[in-house]
Parts: structure tokens; sequence; C-alpha cells
């Protein structure tokens, strides 16, 4: 678990029409690894923190720190992509206020140089396989989920139809899951997409017939990653590695009445984890998964064979100075 610490990127989205609208100035300076935030009510004050990358997405790729989509799967998905193929579980996952960005880093847009981490992720996913397709010894299979955790259920994004709420189980050597979430064989990058489509639209007509969910909902898109050896003298298959990648997508976080326990409890076993990390415990026990489905479902992706990373969604507007603070807090207690 050596250096296993979360790697942590923070990103700033370009201004929206709403805070244009507002003439609303931006807060937000980044400098090397460091992003200050300024309080726009006493702008003396000033708030800075460390992260492994900074990223600016202003129009012009001159700017400061400025980071295509394309950079940000290079420094954070491929890495990942790479500890799958070692054989660690790997979860990438994204953090913020709803509209910050998170599904813009994950997901992106359908156009070529749009593409969030997940779909470059995959189409790099599919070039390795096929590169190692000459060498005999090396099996490859992917499946995919997709779910939701809405209110600590879960629902299956490749299923719409089953509305129900899915039972989280725990199997004695893998650990937990949800009995009959879909788990569907891909062969390509097209496959992936399709289903991610449809999985996304399952998602936006529950976001539009229910205004809060937007901010409550947890999608977790997971790829089943299986590599197996032929050992050629024996003829014996062995299961080399079983590792999959997460994409979560969290949400605001409220302090106050309506708390998010999923984004609170994974605030918690992150920070955890870290501290297990720094202090080179190997004592996972007191790390709290079992307190929301979220964490309890991501346990076997967070902590124990695995690596994480995360981005951190931030607006550069000073009316949202409050949610930014506290997004900047809960990646800082990532590290
Ligand atoms: P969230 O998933 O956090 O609710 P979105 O990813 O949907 O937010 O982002 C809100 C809007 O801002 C979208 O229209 C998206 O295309 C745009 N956007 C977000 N991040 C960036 C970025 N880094 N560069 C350009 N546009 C962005």
């Amino acid at each position: 678990m050596a250096g296993a610490s979360v790697k942590v990127a923070v990103r700033v989205r370009p201004f929206n029409s709403r805070e244009i609208g507002k003439e609303s100035k931006c807060i937000i300076q980044m400098s090397g690894n460091t992003t200050t935030i300024i309080n726009p009510k006493v702008p003396k004050e000033n708030k800075s923190f460390n992260f492994d990358y900074s990223y600016w997405s202003h129009t012009s790729p001159e700017d400061i720190n400025y980071a295509s989509q394309e950079q940000v799967y290079r420094d954070i998905g491929e890495e990942m992509l790479l500890h799958a193929f070692e054989g660690y579980n790997v979860c990438i996952f994204a953090y913020g206020q709803t509209g910050a960005g998170k599904s813009y880093t994950m997901m992106g847009k359908q156009e070529k140089d749009q593409q969030g981490i997940i779909p470059l992720l995959c189409e790099d996913l599919f070039t390795k396989i096929n590169d190692s397709n000459n060498d005999n010894s090396m099996s490859y299979s992917v499946e995919v989920s997709y779910m939701e955790i809405y209110c600590e259920r879960v629902r299956d994004l490749l299923n719409p139809k089953n509305k129900g709420n899915l039972r989280v189980r725990e199997h004695p050597l893998l650990g937990p899951y949800v009995e009959d979430l879909s788990k569907l064989a891909v062969t390509s990058y097209n496959d992936i997409q399709d289903l991610m489509d449809s999985g996304n639209k399952a998602r936006t007509v529950a976001a539009t017939n229910m205004n809060e969910t937007s901010s409550r909902s947890h999608a977790v898109f997971n790829i089943i990653f299986t590599q197996k050896r032929h050992d050629s003298e024996t003829d014996n298959t062995s299961e080399k590695v079983q590792a999959d990648s997460t994409g979560a997508k969290g949400t605001r976080l409220k302090e106050g009445a309506n708390i998010n326990k999923s984004l609170t409890t994974l605030g918690k076993v992150i920070s955890a984890l870290a501290e297990v990390n720094k202090k080179k415990k190997k004592v996972e026990s007191f790390i709290p998964y079992r307190d929301s489905v979220l964490t309890w479902l991501l346990r076997e992706n967070l902590g124990g064979n695995s690596r994480t990373a995360m981005v951190a969604a931030l607006s550069p507007a000073d009316i949202n100075y409050d949610e930014t603070l506290s997004t900047l807090r809960y990646a800082d207690r990532a590290k």
C-alpha cells in the first residue's frame, strides 16, 4: 500500500451563462499545484490548497494551468488503467456542486476532443487488449454495469425497467455486490458507448422528474476487467487479475439538515484511508464503509488492493464561494 494515497485533482470550469449574467467575479487562482480561493466578501481572506493537479479550463490553451480533456485523461485515467492491468482495483470519482463539471470530466461530450475520462479510458483499454491479442498466453474479458444510488437505494441504469430497489449483499470472498444488477459483456469501445448513452438517458429522466434528484444521486459505472494467463506447458488457465474501474459521481455537500449520507461517509472513508496510508497502519477495520451504500459497494475499490483518483469540480464564480470552499476542503481531506 506504500504510496497508495488518493491522487487528487481540482478542475475549475469556465463561467456559465448564469454567472456571466450576474457579472460574477472569478475567485479561484491557480499556480503550479496550488489552488487559491478568495473570499469575495473579505478579499484579503484567501485559502490555498495543494493538490496533485490543478486544472484550469478557460477557452484559451495559453491560460495558466489549462488542461484539455485529453490532458486530464493522460494524467489521471491512463495511470489508473495501467494499475488495472497490474491487478489493482481502480476507482476514479468526481466530486463537486451540481453544474461544476463532474459529468463533463467523467463522460464529456460526444465530440472527439470533448470526451471525458471514461470514454478515453475504455478506448485505451480495448486498444491495449487488441495490441496484446498476438500474445496467446493471455486472454481478456470486459463487462460493465451502471447503477444509480439515490437515497440509499440502488437502481440499474442498464435495465431501467427494473425500477425496484436492488438488494445489496455480501459475497464471502468477493465482498459487497448488488443482487440482480445487469452485468453486460462488451467487446469494443462502441458497445460501452451505447450502454453508457442508454444509461445516461435513464438518469436524465429521473432527474427531470424530481428536482432534487441530481444533487443527491450518485452514478457508478463499473468496468469488470479480467485478465487470464494460460500456462502453455500445463495448459492451465489461472485467473490472474480482476480489476475494475469505477466512475462515481458525487455531488453537493450540504452541511445541516439534509446531509447526504453517501457523501459524508465517502469523505470519512477517504480521509480514514489517507490516515492509514500516512501512518502506514495495516488495520483498516475502523474505516466506516458500512455507513452508506455507496462506500459499502466501493469498499474493494477504495481500500486494500486499490488505487483511487478524485477530481474535485469547481465553479470559478464568487456566487458559489461557500460550495466551492467546501468542495476544496473535502478534496483536501482526501490527500
Ligand atoms: P455536473 O455533472 O457537475 O452537474 P456538468 O458536467 O454537467 O456538471 O457541467 C455543467 C456544464 O458546464 C456543462 O454544460 C458542461 O459542458 C460545462 N463544463 C463543465 N466543465 C467544463 C470544462 N472543464 N470545460 C468546458 N465546459 C465545461
